[in-house]
């Protein structure tokens, strides 16, 4: 842990976060250890037909009610914080919560969007997921209290198998189907914000990546390029990433010992006390920056 401390103390770094800096917020990862393997819907099988939306909002519906609660913790605190002290230019999240926002991070990408807001898929208009979560539980009375004992997953969803004759609303404006504001499986993130995070990457002293396997390409591809170019990277990830063989530094643990210890040593402050006995371990360190990856070979 303590190089990869010092490296980042040197310079500013980009930060990218998965879900891993959430699970301290209750948000289940269904991608880390222990997690339930289930495939998230597709935005082919999302415009494929009504069933398969009333699937979606169905199960939507009923996790937003427990996402929507969802407090940010130390993690995120811990990164506002960082940001607020001038070290880092961008953090750029995987995650669709929102907690970054409400921890007080400004300088913020959102890759794949946020839950709280909804798009129709017609006329673009963008509208709030609070308020057709009025809206669906007014065309659904009892349907919540029906469905009380339920899965919660990341992305807002839940584990729920009947769902036909939940009443699905429209856009207000044009009847168009709506579909919440973020990128689904199958889907591109759009080339804008693609970009904003290269340059971001480019221009910093280095690129952290907090709590995510890298699985998807769409976080993959920053650490892919930090490599490239010679920036140094360092994750920290329980479990290991996609990135491993691309960082210069690994660290085994928990996003909140580490960012919490981080922020303590970047600005000073020691009032983000972490206490668990979480061991902390350095697992690989890579030395040689012209090493090539099997990863970079991926799509
Ligand atoms: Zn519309």
């Amino acid at each position: 842990m303590e190089p990869a401390l010092h490296l980042l103390a040197t310079r500013r770094f980009a930060v990218l976060t998965g879900a891993g800096v959430s699970t301290d917020s209750g948000i289940p990862d269904y991608r880390g250890p222990g997690a339930r393997v289930r495939a998230p819907m597709t935005y082919q099988e999302f415009v494929s037909g009504e069933p398969a939306r009333q699937r979606y909002w169905a199960r939507s519906y009923l996790g937003w009610s427990r996402m929507r609660h969802a407090e940010p913790n130390i993690s995120h605190h811990a990164l506002a914080r960082l940001e607020a002290a001038g070290h880092v230019p961008l953090l750029i999240t995987q995650n669709v919560d929102g907690l970054h926002e409400r921890a007080g991070s400004r300088a913020l990408c959102a890759l794949h969007g946020r839950i709280a807001d909804v798009r129709c898929l017609a006329c673009g208009d963008r509208s709030s997921r609070a308020g057709l979560q009025q809206r669906m539980e007014g065309a659904n009375p009892g349907w919540a209290q029906r469905h009380v004992d339920v899965v919660v997953r990341p992305d807002g969803d839940v584990e729920l198998d009947t769902t036909s004759g939940f009443v699905v609303p429209t856009c207000e404006r044009c009847g168009g189907l709506l579909k919440p504001d973020v990128v689904f499986f199958g889907e591109s993130v759009p080339k804008d914000r693609v970009q904003r995070c290269f340059d971001a990457v480019e221009s910093a002293g280095a690129l952290l990546v907090a709590g995510s396997s890298l699985t998807v390409l769409s976080g993959f591809r920053f650490v892919r390029h930090a490599a490239k170019q010679g920036i140094p990277v360092v994750i920290v990830n329980q479990g290991t990433t996609r990135g491993d063989e691309l960082a210069t530094y690994k660290v085994d643990a928990g996003c909140a010992p580490f960012l919490s210890t981080l922020t303590a040593a970047l600005t000073g402050t020691a009032g983000t006390a972490w206490t668990a006995g979480t061991p902390v371990q350095e697992t690989s360190r890579r030395t040689d920056s012209t090493t090539p990856s099997p990863a970079s070979t991926s799509p």
